[in-house]
């Protein structure tokens, strides 16, 4: 497989790359639900957290210039549920508060945090993710230069926006960069796409969906991909 020459940025994706997300999501919609029953009780009787997210889906469908800003989307498919069930509109800032409190509760997985301080002293480490974890919020503030979501340039992966706004950010063309990610489409194939070398961390060694290009590495985790690293040229 080949390995970068020289390597001088490292972008890392955030859901199920260093934390796991899928329980945290969870609990953070059933938070909602519980403060829904006392804030608004219709809405809360009438759609449940499945209700709830089969409205989002719905809404990115009608409004797709808000679909990649899941947070946005989330916001207006509350309001237009409140409204519908005749509670009050505005408490859909609150109800995305109370998701985005809970949705920050995520625990990296064992050997990131020692792995980004690793990496951050020999590359420019820059976070991308389609999702709306705050990576302020979290144990891992401060371990990156730079933190991009798909809100803020205004596209997901695939499309190439995050990848082409941490390249520039670094200053770096992508033959001197490694993007890290769990989504063999979204971060390999993404990644791969616009030039970067790319590590599939694979947890939980899933076999690669057909159709989709090898990775230049595959790793259970960082710190394997840590150690394919070593020797790398900065
Ligand atoms: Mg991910």
């Amino acid at each position: 497989m080949p390995r970068p020459a020289r390597l001088r940025l490292i972008t890392v994706d955030l859901d199920e790359t260093v934390w796991p997300c899928a329980p945290v999501i969870r609990a953070a919609e059933d938070a909602v639900q519980d403060w829904l029953q006392g804030a608004a009780p219709a809405l809360a009787a009438a759609r449940d957290t499945a209700g709830l997210r089969a409205h989002r889906i719905e809404l990115a469908g009608r409004r797709p210039e808000i679909a990649h800003d899941i947070t946005a989307l989330r916001r207006a498919s509350m309001a237009e549920l409140l409204a519908a069930h005749g509670e009050d509109p505005a408490l859909a800032e609150r109800a995305v508060a109370v998701f985005l409190e809970a949705r920050n509760r995520v625990e990296p997985f064992p050997e990131v945090v020692a792995v980004l301080e690793r990496w951050r002293r020999r590359f420019r480490l820059i976070s991308v993710t389609n999702g709306n974890a705050e990576v302020a919020r979290t144990a891992l503030r401060g371990l990156f230069d730079h933190t991009l979501d798909a809100a803020s340039v205004g596209a997901m992966r695939p499309d190439p926006a995050l990848f082409h706004a941490a390249l520039h950010l670094a200053g770096t063309a992508p033959g001197e960069a490694l993007h890290a990610g769990d989504d063999p489409r979204l971060d390999v194939a993404a990644a791969a796409d616009v030039g970067m070398f790319t590590a599939w961390v694979n947890r939980a060694g899933h076999p690669l969906p057909a159709g989709l290009p090898q990775p230049d590495v595959e790793v259970r985790d960082l710190l394997a991909l840590d150690r394919w690293l070593e020797g790398t040229a900065t």
